[in-house]
């Protein structure tokens, strides 16, 4: 059976976001605007060139509250609609995307299958090098980079940064994805401070799931049985009890007229770059990528299930707090003043 439009609304509008980021990326240090560089941090001219403007250091004043109203227009599209920034934008996850494109494109069934693997990694070799040498074109002239290569007269720095930010790339993709979102990215970090009671997270209904176990083909969903949702209470006991067998002892079988929806199939738990069971609750490392959600749906699909049981939404209104909410009030108002003072400031005499 196949996924519902909405999955596929969802995977097309992450793919088309994926696509216009990396043409972007790629084509922007090629690009002239009036004869200048479309974008070109020229530091030691100390000189940007902007999408056809050229920025001296006396401009940097309006740039800055350009890049703090950017900054809080961010904060405020996260209070509001969740962490589109990382399962949407964020170059991590549209690179980590490039590469499971690539996994597919290079898994061969028989006697190919073992050449896969040499070419699926030299072709994020080159990618990764490509993304170092496009990395370094924002800072000089790409063409000039390109052509000091082929004729190997790179200089040293420049053969040091495109190593560096190739490397980065390749790493952060195959082996770091994890540390560097759980630990490292500020934005990330500072979600409890940007995110309110209210904020939409990607969320495991425990009510239509629990409880969890196989069930024979031909079962009929929970929500087309007379059982239909759980309370709040009884669902978060079982989601415990699951979690922490060795404290809560282990879960009885339960006849299928019972189980609720997950299938303990595992699959959203496999396909977390996280390693998170989404099903204990929401957690702050989750970056909110959706492939547990992907990955669930197809479970229900072939279940004849409906989809949904791990969407993202609000939290539960039990949980939310009532009132106005002020961070989104906050983030706006803070937006606009950087804004007007970036327009002061870029019309004031120098
Ligand atoms: S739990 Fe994992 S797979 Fe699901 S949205 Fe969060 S990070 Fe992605
Ligand atoms: S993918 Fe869905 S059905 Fe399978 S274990 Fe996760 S929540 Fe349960």
């Amino acid at each position: 059976m196949s996924v519902s439009q909405a999955k596929r609304a969802r995977t097309a509008l992450r793919t088309a976001v994926a696509l216009a980021l990396l043409g972007a990326f790629y084509l922007l240090p090629w690009l002239q605007l009036n004869a200048q560089p479309a974008l070109l941090l020229d530091l030691s001219a100390r000189r940007f060139h902007l999408l056809g403007f050229t920025l001296q250091p006396e401009n940097a004043l309006p740039l800055l509250w350009l890049v703090i109203a950017g900054m809080a227009a961010l904060c405020l599209v996260t209070v509001l609609f969740g962490r589109l920034w990382c399962s949407h934008v964020c170059p991590q996850t549209v690179l980590t995307r490039v590469f499971r494109g690539l996994d597919r494109l290079t898994t061969f069934d028989g006697p190919a299958s073992s050449f896969g693997p040499i070419l699926r990694h030299a072709l994020w070799v080159l990618i990764s090098l490509w993304t170092g040498i496009s990395f370094i074109g924002y800072f000089s002239p790409i063409g000039e980079i390109l052509a000091d290569l082929l004729q190997l007269s790179l200089g040293p720095w420049q053969c040091f940064w495109i190593a560096f930010y190739a490397l980065a790339t390749w790493a952060n993709v195959l082996y770091l994805h994890e540390q560097v979102c759980t630990h490292l990215c500020p934005y990330s970090r500072m979600q409890h401070l940007i995110a309110d009671a209210r904020t939409p997270t990607v969320q495991y209904n425990a009510r239509r799931g629990e409880p969890r176990g196989p069930r024979e083909p031909g079962s009929l969903s929970a929500l087309h049985r007379t059982r239909g949702l759980l309370d709040p209470t009884t669902a978060s006991d079982y989601v415990f009890r699951a979690a922490h067998p060795a404290i809560a002892g282990a879960l009885p079988k339960f006849n299928p007229a019972h189980l609720g929806d997950c299938t303990d199939c595992g699959h959203c738990l496999s396909v977390c770059p996280i390693g998170l069971d989404i099903r204990n609750g929401h957690s702050s490392s989750c970056i909110e990528c959706g492939a547990c959600e992907d990955a669930c749906d197809q479970n229900m699909a072939d279940n004849h299930f409906p989809e949904g049981l791990i969407q993202r939404m609000p939290a539960p209104l039990e949980e939310a707090a009532s009132g106005p909410r002020l961070k989104p009030l906050l983030f706006a108002a803070l937006m606009l003043v950087a804004l007007a003072l970036m327009i002061v400031t870029a019309r004031a005499p120098q």
